[in-house]
């Protein structure tokens, strides 16, 4: 066992060791030389699928309770505490038949991180006090996911499957599944759960550093070998999912948020044995294409569907559904069964068909290329994966697993369709007008059901194949050679290759991933789409124009190995394209050759228009903490309006008067560009012929706009109360500005979050229950420093969450005068250690650099200059900064669903007021 090896990338320069300790531990190290931090993650195989009928949601509650306080680290916040300080984050899931955790920090805290967090495991304390907290924590969770319709619709599912399956089950649990029973309180509940599920050989554990593997493997053994290991695997799950009579039927829910979709599932067993030949998602790659002669295509041409997904569902380890969904518009949800129709009509058309070995050996290239020039991530992410993954796969496919795809046994490919029958389908139409006659438990969702006819079932398996589909012709975006450059290319910085009034390209040749991939980002400047409230409207539903056209026209990109990303962004549009570099450019050059194209049906028109109005509308139901922050990214930039402004003006919108914004929208625009990655100067001077010439065949081009914005500063303290819906839960978003965008400010609101964060939760969530939903952010606006606290409370409405955070605030300036100079420097190590990390891909360094030239950093140097800023912070100017800030004049925003609080000095304002005197700063 000690020497099982791990299949790796051949350009994976990590080092990685498989074994297994004496109490039957899983354990996978991972030596990285280069890391930032050192991580853990451990999995279980214990999940909400295990907990006892009478206490649904009990394998969840055992999650958070693990965090609150064990037998060497008795306080509660304790964890989180030495986490965050040292530079980490953490966090843990339940899901249905695994749990997991992980968390990451410094080097140097890697051994106190894993001695807290093996502790959680080996000796929970699950304190009364604490279990009583936590109930009500469990609670809001739920309460704040109330209307979320993929919980709503997930409910309405587990009440039409074998009662017998665990699926079944409700998986969060509230107050009322975790109440306290006359002979058993909740707190014996958990413990035996506990004792009675726990145990070493069930969990996976992968722990990743710059420690050598010998020095990992001691951490393993010292830490986790008093991990219990008393109970045997779990025995396998042999209960049904569906029974017959739950085949062959259509479930009707009406969704919380409007909206037309129709799911068609076919239930499969368990597919996991066949992941070496990743036949499932090839089945889908085929069901979901998008180019000419697809079902969507087919579906789109007769005004039925506006998008199409295939392959999601529910997954586990005796059952998977294969989804086909369908976004509908008005004519499709009349005629859904049409739909179902052609999806037949293709269904027929690929089990007629031999075995498609070209299309199929075009996946298994592309799979390759992804695993020989993988993508390194961080040590947090590559410990959660291979945690996971160590408990589906065998050890040496621990890490390729996800990539293994062998041309499967003859006789499966038709064995899999044959899954994709009639009378193993059932249908789900998720519409607000459906008939209903029933109600979910826990999340009240409408629904009935009701069964197919048989003769159109009988219909259905005869289908015929249809002329207008097809199987994806080869794709022309697929190169068969990529190439790296050589690292004598590398480019230190990026480099301006033009700099021209109406047209500025940078250009970093990057050799430091080895990965023959790259990034273009191309920035639209637009005069005409961003002066008046009616062209922003507009210049959003352009954009869904646009893409709703290039689905078609450039899907076959996307299933090569480019992405393209076209959308809204300040004073434009931008267009990002990545992925491999052999045939981006001439994606780009597509891209750029149709975008003036004013072609637009009318038809296509309204329906878009009304799609996106119904978006819009929805956004009215999202989360209150979310409104209220939409709200405040509004007021402080006049070109982000609220949704609700775009949607009225939108509605108004003419396809005459759409015609002549069209027609203006690129003129005098004004082109920035960056290449980063695998790209050789002759790429950059393509492109700066591509996009010179494209310019020329424009109307005029001009200069780039500055942004504008609003500020806060001189405001003093004011509330601002929203319209908002009166059954939904209380919120408070309170946001200081900086006066000034300068380094130093920079720092001490970045340090300021920094060191609030985990007292803000721990007070106001963990230790006075006030709410779910609670945290602290760096919130800048157009690079001006900000900080956020957002509060989102069930029960308690805004004035006491003011009045908790006024107290809070108060009692942390106390704490803060008796901070002691270790304390300080341990804040600030924590915060340069995150600021430090280097780019740990392409991704996130093209990312990174594009952020900076928007920003107009062109030296790339703001993150140095305010790490030099922390650096040379001295505590007593801190101590100042935060007593200025959080003085009670402050210029500060209360955004609020209530009204102000009696007896306290902010002005109350309504939206009107404050965005007069806003506009006039
Ligand atoms: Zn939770």
């Amino acid at each position: 066992m000690q020497h099982a090896k791990l299949i790796k990338s051949p350009n994976d320069p990590k080092q990685y060791q498989y074994l297994v300790l004496a109490n039957g531990l899983k354990v996978v190290l991972v030596h990285q030389a280069d890391s930032e931090k050192s991580a853990a993650a451990l999995t279980i195989n214990v999940g909400h699928f295990d907990d006892p009928s009478e206490r649904e949601g009990l394998a969840h509650f055992l999650e958070h309770m693990l965090f609150l306080g064990s037998k060497n680290y008795p306080d509660a916040g304790d964890f989180q505490h030495f986490i965050s300080e040292h530079g980490g984050s953490h966090n843990a899931w339940t899901g249905t038949e695994h749990s997991h955790f992980y968390f990451d920090i410094e080097h140097h805290s890697f051994n106190g991180g894993l001695a807290r967090f093996a502790d959680m495991f080996s000796a929970p304390l699950f304190t009364a006090s604490y279990v009583e907290k936590e109930r009500q924590s469990i609670e809001a969770e739920f309460s704040m996911k109330l209307k979320d319709d993929s919980r709503r619709i997930y409910q309405v599912h587990k009440e039409s499957i074998n009662p017998a399956h665990p699926f079944a089950k409700f998986s969060v649990g509230n107050a009322q599944t975790l109440a306290d029973l006359p002979n058993d309180s909740l707190q014996q509940a958990v413990k035996r759960f506990y004792q009675e599920q726990y145990s070493a050989n069930r969990m996976t554990l992968c722990l990743v550093g710059n420690q050598p593997l010998a020095k990992l493997a001691q951490l393993a053994t010292d830490y986790f070998s008093d991990l219990p290991q008393h109970l045997p695997a779990k025995p396998a799950l042999t209960t049904p999912l569906y029974l017959a009579e739950q085949q062959g039927i259509q479930l009707n829910i009406k969704p919380h948020k409007s909206s037309s979709r129709l799911v068609v599932s076919f239930a499969m067993p368990d597919i996991h044995p066949w992941y070496p030949y990743k036949l499932v998602s090839f089945i889908a790659h085929l069901l979901g294409d998008e180019g000419e002669h697809s079902l969507l295509a087919y579906l789109k041409s007769r005004e039925l569907v506006n998008q199409l997904s295939a392959g999601g569902g529910i997954d586990g380890s005796n059952y998977k559904d294969f989804t086909v969904a369908f976004e509908l518009t008005a004519a499709g949800k009349a005629h859904y069964r049409d739909i179902v129709a052609a999806l037949f009509s293709k269904l027929r058309l690929l089990t007629e068909a031999p075995f498609p070995e070209a299309l199929f050996l075009e996946r298994q290239r592309l799979l390759n290329w992804s695993f020989q020039f993988y993508e390194p991530t961080t040590a947090l992410q590559t410990a959660t994966d291979l945690s996971l993954n160590m408990q589906y796969y065998p050890v040496a496919d621990i890490i390729y697993g996800d990539y293994r795809m062998e041309l499967p046994p003859e006789g499966l490919y038709q064995q899999l369709l044959g899954y994709l029958r009639s009378d193993n389908m059932r249908l789900m139409l998720i519409a607000d007008d459906v008939p209903t006659n029933k109600e979910a438990r826990w999340y009240h969702t409408p629904y009935s059901i009701e069964s197919l006819p048989q003769t159109w079932l009988l219909q259905l398996s005869t289908q015929a194949a249809k002329t207008a589909l097809r199987l994806p012709a080869p794709n022309r975006y697929l190169k068969t050679e990529v190439s790296l450059l050589p690292l004598s290319a590398h480019m230190t910085v990026a480099k301006q290759l033009v700099n021209e009034t109406s047209l500025s390209i940078w250009h970093k040749a990057d050799t430091d991933f080895q990965t023959p991939k790259g990034h273009i980002f191309l920035q639209l400047t637009l005069p005409n789409s961003c002066q008046t409230i009616v062209q922003l409207a507009a210049c959003r539903l352009w954009v869904e124009l646009v893409q709703d056209r290039f689905n078609q026209q450039l899907y076959a990109a996307t299933t090569a190995g480019l992405n393209y990303y076209i959308h809204v962004h300040r004073q434009g549009v931008s267009i990002q394209t990545s992925g491999l570099t052999a045939n981006q450019l001439q994606l780009l050059a597509d891209i750029l050759q149709q975008l003036p194209d004013p072609n637009f049906s009318e038809q296509r028109f309204t329906e878009l228009k009304q799609q996106l109005c119904r978006h819009w509308q929805n956004s009215s139901k999202n989360k209150p903490v979310a409104q209220l922050f939409s709200q405040l990214s509004a007021l402080l930039q006049p070109q982000n309006p609220e949704l609700a402004l775009l949607e009225s003006t939108l509605q108004e919108l003419s396809f005459a008067h759409f015609q002549q914004f069209q027609q203006q929208l690129l003129q005098h625009q004004h082109l920035e560009a960056l290449l980063v990655g695998n790209w050789p100067a002759s790429a950059a001077e393509y492109l700066k012929l591509l996009l010179q010439q494209w310019q020329q065949q424009q109307a005029s081009y001009g200069s780039a706009i500055p942004a504008r914005q609003h500020s806060i500063a001189n405001l003093g303290p004011v509330w601002l109360k929203s319209a908002n819906d009166e059954q939904s839960d209380h919120a408070l978003v309170i946001y200081l500005a900086a006066q000034e965008k300068s380094a130093g400010q920079m720092a001490c609101f970045m340090l300021a979050n920094h060191v609030m964060s985990p007292r803000y939760f721990h007070q106001l969530r963990t230790e006075q229950q006030l709410g779910y939903l609670v945290g602290t952010g760096y919130v800048p606006i157009n690079t001006l420093p900000g900080l956020a606290f957002y509060i989102q409370s069930p029960n308690h409405p805004a004035p006491t969450l003011y009045h908790a955070t006024v107290t809070f605030f108060r009692e942390f300036l106390q704490q803060v005068q008796q901070l002691k100079n270790d304390e300080f420097c341990t804040f600030k190590q924590g915060l340069l250690a995150q600021l430090a990390e280097r780019d740990t891909s392409l991704s996130a360094r093209a990312k990174r650099l594009w952020l900076a030239l928007g920003q107009g950093d062109y030296q790339f140097s703001l993150t140095s200059q305010i790490q030099l800023a922390l650096q040379t912070l001295a505590k007593q100017d801190f101590i100042d900064f935060l007593e200025k800030l959080l003085a009670a004049d402050y210029d500060v925003l209360f955004l609020a669903t209530d009204p102000a609080p009696l007896q306290s000095y902010v002005k109350t304002m309504n939206k009107n007021q404050l965005t007069k005197i806003l506009s006039r700063s």
